[in-house]
């Protein structure tokens, strides 16, 4: 039964929800199903803090029940959202099966962020779920988020995850939760796929292009054609992204177009982890039996859901549905090439380069062929290099590795700045810390099976440091024993 109680605004709320402004058929009216014994689990008060909101004013009691979902903030305008998308290549309609969407806060400094709850129960768009998460996955979600904001990669991030005293049904009874997300918005390509494929509102995918530019693009509205301006934009933003998880090893997992914000944040932490070993053909998730989102195929993958993007913009970009085509392939098939570049940029900072040659490239996939042929960490090579680590000592004296060394310190000579400020750099760019699976696994069994935070602040605490070198943080940089590695991740 939903519940309708709200409460008063003790945390600095301010809401204003733009997205229920826009037509009927983008979204559903609905409050979230309460639950029976809220508890909170952890709560982000640097996350709440940063939003201008005083996490601290509430109870323990107030702050289970708002992050629940049984009590609302007064000026919430609870909503699931409508949207489609292409898993796995195939078109379907989806929508916010176990979520709602609150309403948007708004910071002092008129930044817009959505909150929403995740797993508070069946809407509309359920299908045959049971609208619910259970505890690990929502924990996880947390911690993998929280890394990745740390790591400097544009994220939705998590503000509280509760249990909700209620068990959900998967492959075992497990304890329910739920995730409390923050993102500056939920638009997903699948939210244009819906508009342009299944809303029947003729004018939605104008009306949708028209508020995303508002809301996340304010610049391209002057531009001669603001529409393939966005697409632009879009590619751009998207191509920066996808590079940046390249460069920390990192496999989103289940990158279906409903998975894809069009702000350009990581969106849908479900089978995503990040790489021990690097192997460019690395696959974590069960379910994706012929590696279509294995770790090398994941700029090709944006590409392809890009092109699914352009598709219901077609139209707006001429009048002349061939000359629209010509502009969106023109804009889509840039995207290697910005891609690249961003690629080659972080490369170059993770190994110390100011300047620019055009052997670079080379020397990068040369020391990752020979990282992918002696199954080295991936994390730990680079950091090692920006530790000052030599053949012998923190890094493999290997012979073919000690040829790329040696051509590697003849090109730090070539450029005037000091080996000094190289390492510096270095260090800004090649983590020490980040969430290593066997590390993720552990602390979340012990959070959900025996109610034992302390692993799970502990790694927390680490990852959300990534760069800095902390003694007490050193169990975390061990890559897995051959019995601790996990193979697989399950959504
Ligand atoms: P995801 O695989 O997380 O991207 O989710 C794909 C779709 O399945 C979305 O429409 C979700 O809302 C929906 N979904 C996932 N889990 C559940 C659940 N337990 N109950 C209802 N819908 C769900
Ligand atoms: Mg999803
Ligand atoms: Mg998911």
């Amino acid at each position: 039964k939903p519940n309708k109680q709200y409460i008063s605004n003790t945390i600095g709320w301010r809401f204003d929800n733009s997205y229920i402004r826009l037509p009927d058929s983008f979204y559903v009216q609905l409050h979230p199903v309460p639950v029976p014994a809220p508890r909170v689990a952890i709560l982000n008060h640097a996350l709440a803090a940063s939003l201008g909101l005083d996490s601290h004013a509430l109870s323990d009691e107030e702050a289970a029940s708002l992050f629940a979902g049984n009590t609302l903030p007064e000026a919430a305008q609870p909503i699931a959202q409508a949207y489609a998308g292409h898993q796995y290549a195939h078109f379907t309609m989806l929508g916010d099966g176990r979520a709602i969407l609150l309403g948007e806060h708004l910071t002092a400094a008129g930044d817009r962020f959505d909150i929403q709850l995740k797993g508070s129960g069946q809407t509309p768009f359920s299908r045959r779920g049971d609208g619910r998460a259970a505890l690990a996955p929502m924990l996880r979600e947390y911690l993998i988020s929280e890394a990745m904001h740390a790591l400097g990669i544009p994220t939705t991030r998590s503000l509280a995850v509760v249990t909700t005293g209620e068990s959900v049904l998967r492959e075992a009874l497990l304890p329910g939760a739920i995730l409390t997300r923050v993102a500056s918005s939920h638009i997903r390509v699948g939210t244009f796929e819906y508009v342009a494929r299944l809303s029947g509102d003729g004018e939605g995918v104008k009306t949708l292009a028209d508020y995303v530019i508002q809301r996340h693009y304010p610049d391209v509205a002057g531009a001669d054609n603001p529409y393939l301006a966005l697409l632009q934009a879009v590619i751009a933003r998207q191509a920066s992204l996808v590079a940046k998880w390249l460069l920390v090893g990192f496999v989103h997992g289940v990158m279906n177009t409903d998975n894809m914000t069009i702000s350009g944040e990581t969106i849908d932490y479900g089978p995503c982890a990040f790489m021990d070993a690097y192997d460019p053909d690395i696959v974590f998730s069960s379910i994706d039996h012929h590696g279509r989102y294995r770790y090398s195929n994941q700029p090709h993958i944006a590409q392809w859901n890009l092109a699914r993007f352009a598709e219901t913009l077609l139209p707006l970009f001429h009048s002349d549905p061939q000359k629209a085509v010509a502009l969106a392939e023109e804009a889509i098939h840039r995207f290697p090439a910005i891609f690249q570049d961003h690629w080659l940029t972080g490369m170059r900072k993770k190994l110390g380069l100011f300047t620019e040659e055009s052997e670079d490239r080379m020397l990068a996939e040369n020391l990752l062929t020979w990282m992918h042929q002696h199954q080295a960490d991936y994390t730990n090579t680079f950091r090692a290099l920006a530790e000052e680590g030599v053949p012998g000592e923190g890094l493999s004296n290997e012979r073919e590795f000690v040829m790329w060394y040696q051509h590697w310190q003849a090109r730090l000579a070539r450029q005037p700045q000091s080996k000094q400020s190289s390492f510096s750099l270095m260090q800004a760019h090649n983590p020490a810390i980040h969430p290593r699976n066997h590390h993720v696994e552990a602390a979340l069994a012990a959070a959900s099976e025996q109610g034992d935070y302390s692993p799970l602040q502990q790694l927390l605490s680490a990852v959300t440091h990534p760069y800095t070198d902390m003694p007490v943080h050193q169990i975390y940089r061990t890559p897995p024993s051959p019995t601790e590695r996990v193979y697989q991740t399950f959504c």
